[in-house]
Formats: structure tokens, sequence, C-alpha cells
């Protein structure tokens, strides 16, 4: 029984790495077309700063590490057809640019997601760089020390362009955050994202909102933008404009995709082709709180979306279940930590859902201990019910109050059960009455 794996990071490797467990008998064989499996794609921010040193620290495992629990790894490998009726593939070796056939019993496509592309003229020009893949973050990496850039551009304000904005910050760097909406991290509300936006410019990052990048412009390599009409000098690029998922294999094959553009399966990771799986960023999921289809690309949701697809094709049942998502998610702006989980008061009412919300700050510890800092927690509720819908919290435990928010909607609690929540309390930890449950009174 020969299970084939389509892709080979977090959804990838973590589906083999079960089904090996759960099936001892399988032949598992992984087609990466990257040059390294495993990448810990979340810490390629940190690698730009040497926060995190050395790019090996973000391999998790080599193919020969996973050679030794017998899943066969072939880096720089991309399939490029799937033929479901006949269970063949087509692989092209990147190395010599040849082309093989290969068959397979099971196959699980976990092919992820690329980096939507800057549609503006001069995106060509050396200095001009995305960040999805280690091999991005060395071609930033080696233009950083080729040239030793003094100003960089960031375009787009997700989470992936805040982070990279303080990580060339930390270098030294001139740093210019440009966004097209409105406001930075939009998917909180307004008054999350506009405190984000004064932290980015506290630490010298200057934020250009509602403005669009128009040009690149240099001899070869890129030397200023024109934002807006205005010319920005940028000896360094690093778009972060939005991700789209890779479903060219499973679309070519004829897998159903899903209203968001991502590959349909089902609560076991079933796609609509015969014995195909799929996990990750290439795939449709269902938001908890709303029941509609989802398409949440993130590293920790690929892990678990793998870990089901792994256990279900090493063994051609549906044994586990894939239960939906809420979203839930966090990152740190310089010593600013944003934490989401469930929908924002604006996201919740585009839902079509009556919600009222409650944004409480208190301090991160006891008034009397030293060392506290503020932190704000927006509870989002459904009106009438109580039902919690979302949270956004921003500041110190911000991680902390997310967690311990995602626990209650995954467990579908109203603000009427969290007031009687028995959280830990100690001075050094947070005020006697944890954010959540002073917001929850508010809403109950
Ligand atoms: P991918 O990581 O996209 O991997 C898919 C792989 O499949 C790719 O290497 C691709 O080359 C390969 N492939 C595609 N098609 C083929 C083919 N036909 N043949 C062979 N190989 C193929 N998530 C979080 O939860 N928290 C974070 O803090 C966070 N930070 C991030 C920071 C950055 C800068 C980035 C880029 C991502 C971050 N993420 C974070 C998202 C997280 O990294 C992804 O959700 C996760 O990597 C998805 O894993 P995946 O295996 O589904 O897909």
């Amino acid at each position: 029984m020969r299970l084939v794996v389509v892709g080979g990071v977090a959804a990838g490797t973590k589906a083999a790495a079960r089904a090996r467990r759960v099936n001892p008998h399988l032949k598992i064989v992984v087609y990466q077309e990257e040059p390294e499996p495993s990448i810990s794609e979340c810490g390629l921010p940190y690698l730009l700063s040497g926060t995190v040193e050395g790019r090996r620290r973000l391999v998790a495992r080599t193919p020969q590490e996973f050679a030794r629990s017998g899943i066969r790894v072939l880096v720089r490998h991309r399939v490029e057809e799937l033929e479901p009726d006949r269970k063949r593939l087509v692989v092209r070796d990147l190395f010599t640019g040849a082309t093989f056939e290969d068959r397979y019993d099971r196959l699980i496509l976990a092919t992820g997601a690329r980096a939507k592309p800057l549609a503006v003229e001069g995106s060509h020009l050396e200095g001009v760089f995305n960040l999805r893949f280690l091999t991005d973050a060395d071609r930033i990496l080696d233009h950083l020390r080729r040239h030793r850039p003094s100003r960089a551009l960031v375009v787009g304000g997700g989470y992936v362009g805040l982070e990279v904005a303080e990580n060339l910050r930390l270098l030294g760097m001139e740093v210019t955050l440009v966004q097209r909406p409105e406001r930075v991290a939009t998917a909180y509300d307004p008054e999350i994202s506009r405190r984000i936006e004064d932290h980015l410019r506290e630490h010298g990052v200057e934020v250009r909102t509602s403005a669009e990048v128009e040009e690149f412009r240099g001899a070869g390599r890129v030397r200023e933008a024109l934002v807006s009409g205005e010319r920005v000098r940028a000896e360094l690029v690093v778009a972060g404009v939005g991700i789209e998922p890779e479903t060219t294999l499973a679309r070519r094959a004829g897998a159903r995709i899903g209203t968001t553009g991502a590959v349909w399966t089902d609560r076991h990771q079933r796609t609509s082709l015969p014995e195909v799986w799929a996990a990750g960023d290439c795939v449709q999921t269902r938001n908890r709180i709303t029941g509609e289809p989802a398409w949440v690309p993130l590293g920790d949701t690929a892990n678990q979306m793998g870990r089901v697809a792994g256990t279900n094709a090493a063994l051609g049942e549906d044994v586990e279940e894939f239960p939906g998502v809420l979203g839930t998610g966090i990152f740190k702006v310089f010593d600013l930590a944003a934490g989401k989980t469930g929908l924002s008061e604006q996201e919740a009412k585009r839902a079509g859902l009556e919600a009222v919300a409650a944004g409480i700050e208190s301090r991160s510890r006891a008034g009397y201990y030293p060392g506290a800092g503020r932190v704000l927690l927006k509870l989002v509720a459904e009106k009438g019910s109580g039902r919690l819908l979302g949270a956004q919290a921003l500041g110190p435990g911000a991680d902390k109050l997310t967690d311990v928010c995602a626990t209650a909607l995954w467990g579908g609690l109203s603000c009427s059960d969290l007031v009687n929540l028995d959280l830990a309390y100690a001075p050094p930890y947070g005020p006697v009455l944890s954010p959540v449950i002073q917001a929850a009174t508010v809403l109950q």
C-alpha cells in the first residue's frame, strides 16, 4: 500500500508522520517542491532580524531524519499531473528538469498556499520580495548582506507585514508600512487596529494607511516607490499582500473546489476524488460559529488537519474528524501582543448576527504589584442569549486571555457562564478578577 503526500511543510509532514504511526506497513513518499521539508514558516520574520539565528533552526526535520522513520521525502520535486482514475502522478525532478511517473493507492494533497503577486509596475526589480517560503527569506537575507539597505518599504498591514516591519526595524532600518485599507490588522475591530498602529509609530515605523503602492523604480535594483503619488525611498521592499490557496493540481485533476476558492473536503478531510484526502492551507473548512465555509490558513490548523488526513488515509477509513475552526490567532509587534478568537464585532454584524460588545481595559497584574501594564479585552456576544461570539485581546497576557476565550467559545459558553469561571489568580499574574470575567459581567 503506497501513500503519496504532495507538499511537505506543516500539513504534509504531519500527515505523513501520523500515517506512519497508525500504519507501520505503508510505503510513504512525500513530494516537496521547495528545497526543504517541514519548515516553520511562522518563524521567517524573526530570521530576518537574527532574533532566530540560522535558517537550519526553522527546519524541524530533514529528509534524512524522515528517512529514519521510513518516510521518503523527495525535495525539489513538483507533482505536475494527477490522474485520479489511474491513480497516477507525473512528477518533475527540479534538480534535473526531467519528469517521471509514479503511482499511489492513497494520496494526500497538502499543497498549501502561495503569496499573491504584487501587480505593480517594477515588481520585477531586484530588492522586491514576498515572504512565504524559507527560500524567500534566503533571498531577502542575501539582499541585506550584499546591499546593506537602510530604507525598507513593507506592503500590507496584515500580521505578516506587521511582523516583517518590526523585524526590519530591529535591524535599524527606516521602515515605511503601506496599507491599502484605512487601517492595519483589519481582522480586528477599528479601536484595536488604531492601537496597533500607534504602537508601530511609537517604535519608529512610518504607517501609511489608505495608501496605494503604484510603482517601484530603480535601474535594475529598487530605489524608490511611488505611494499614492508620492515618492518614497525604498532599497528593500517586502510585500505581504495576502495569500491564495495553491489548488492548481487539485483543479486540474477535477477535484471539487469550495466557495472560498480552496479545496473542498468532507469532515474527514476526504476530497471529491477517490482515495484522495487534503489538509492545510489548500483546504476549505468550516467556521464553528457561523457554520459557514471558511478558509483560515494557519500553521496550527494545518497541523491538526494533517493529523486527521494522515490517520484516515493510512487506515482508509473515516476514523478522525476535523471539527472546523474558530480562527484563533495571535501576533506580536515590538512589545505588543494582539490575539483574537472567533468573530470581531464588525465580522459578527457582517454575518447577520445581532451582536453586543464590551471592551474593558485593566491592569495586567494586581495594581500594587510592580511591572503592571495595561491590557485591553473586547468580548463580542450574541444579543439576548449572551452566547460568546468572539474576543480580541491586546497587551501583556493577551495570549492567555485569547486562549481562555477560545476554549469558552469552543465549549459554547455564554457570558453568564464566563462570569462564574474559576480562573487562576495571584498578584504577579493579573487583577483579582480576570478581564474575561470583568467584560462578561458587562455583557451578561
Ligand atoms: P505550506 O506551508 O504552504 O506548504 C505547502 C508546500 O507544498 C510548499 O512548500 C509548496 O512548495 C509545496 N507544494 C505545492 N504544490 C506542490 C506540488 N504540486 N508538488 C510538490 N510540492 C508542492 N501560522 C500561524 O498559525 N501562526 C503564525 O504565527 C504564523 N506566522 C506566519 C508567518 C509567515 C511569514 C508565513 C509565511 C506564514 C505564517 N503562518 C503562521 C502560516 C503557516 O506558516 C501556514 O499556515 C502553514 O505553513 C501551512 O502549512 P501547509 O503545509 O498547509 O502549506
